[in-house]
């Protein structure tokens, strides 16, 4: 507000030089963020944002759709500095469509390890996607890898939420890209014949299931299970008690990890205030806010977190397959999962 404000002081015949003035105001000072991240602990994040930068951030928050539909409207005219959203598979669509501009600095090629960052995406946290099992209900043992998954032994036992969800793509993007289209689409397929019941629901209604016995095995995203360790309510931790995490493909590849992410986009009227704003995201600071906020972890290597969730959770070997690869097979994999009846 300040920039009109200032604005209205100007003389007439210093209008135009005003007029300048207040927009090069407000190159500095206001960020407009488009945000498919619905995390209250984000709030923390936006706030020392502003204090350390001066920079207020005007957010705007909505579903990954429906935001990619609005600044594709808006077009050229579009207010939109920043969006952020999570899953690989969503950035790359919006890569895809062309929304992001080319972003080089420094401080993000030195922060952000280069298999989670792309030409003008990055990655600002992982999350990993695992196995969950009834205790008892299931050998662990048979369930070392996603392949286990697809073994006939599993049969009636699986729980999944939609093979159109953008977790699920991703983590059959990671298996094509590892193991070729037709092993994927073997695997699919093994996957939907152990299926006690159709596809329904989110990954937290899937480790329910599980603790309630209408299934053996699932997959989730672990900052679900964060959550639920977390819980206040002593519902959420006795379901807990109930199901053990497998870390999958230990000895092989490591587990599929997904991310959370943002760019700058193409028509930024606020560019430099964008930058800085995905470099803050990258700081020591806001790097344990995604950690100890919302159950994340960091992408820069190092950073000393708090979260009691997530070391009980363990040490693991995560995928190293770059984000880029997760894009380039998200099609694929939903034509694979079309074909193997993974709705
Ligand atoms: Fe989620």
């Amino acid at each position: 507000m300040k920039p009109l404000f200032s604005r209205s002081l100007c003389s007439l015949a210093l209008a135009v030089a005003c007029l300048a003035n207040a927009d090069a105001n407000a190159e500095e000072k206001v960020l407009n963020l488009y945000s498919a991240r619905h995390y209250q602990t984000d709030e923390a994040l936006y706030e020392s944002f502003t204090k350390q930068t001066g920079i207020k951030i005007k957010r705007i928050e909505g579903k990954d759709d429906e935001l990619v539909e609005r600044i594709r409207n808006e077009g050229a005219y579009s207010p939109a500095d920043v969006l952020l959203t999570v899953d690989a598979a969503r950035l790359s669509a919006a890569h895809e469509l062309g929304l992001f501009a080319a972003v080089s600095s420094p401080i993000l090629e030195a922060r952000i390890p280069v298999n989670l960052r792309t030409s003008d995406w990055f990655s600002f946290s992982t999350r990993a996607r695992v196995i969950v099992y009834g205790k008892g209900a299931v050998n662990p043992e048979h369930l070392k890898t996603y392949d286990d998954l697809a073994n006939p032994r599993l049969k009636g036992k699986i729980c999944s939420r939609s093979g159109s969800h953008p977790y699920n793509l991703s983590l059959m993007a990671s298996i094509i890209a590892h193991q070729g289209e037709v092993r994927a689409e073997q695997w699919a397929k093994g996957v939907v014949a152990n299926f006690a019941r159709a596809p329904k629901g989110g990954d937290t209604d899937q480790i329910r299931a599980v603790a309630a016995g209408e299934c053996a095995v699932a997959v989730s995203n672990t900052y679900y299970l964060a959550r639920l360790m977390r819980s206040d309510k002593a519902e959420d931790r006795q379901t807990m008690d109930k199901i053990g995490v497998v870390w999958p493909d230990q000895q092989g590849v490591g587990a599929h990890i997904n991310v959370s992410g943002g760019g700058v986009l193409k028509h930024a009227p606020h560019r430099e205030a964008a930058i800085k704003f995905l470099e803050y995201l990258a700081s020591d600071q806001a790097q344990r806010y995604f950690a100890d906020g919302n159950n994340e972890w960091p992408v820069v290597v190092g950073v000393k977190i708090d979260n009691p969730a997530l070391e009980a959770l363990g040490k693991f070997k995560a995928d190293s397959l770059p984000v880029a690869s997760l894009a380039m097979y998200r099609a694929k994999a939903q034509i694979i999962f079309d074909r193997a009846g993974y709705r």
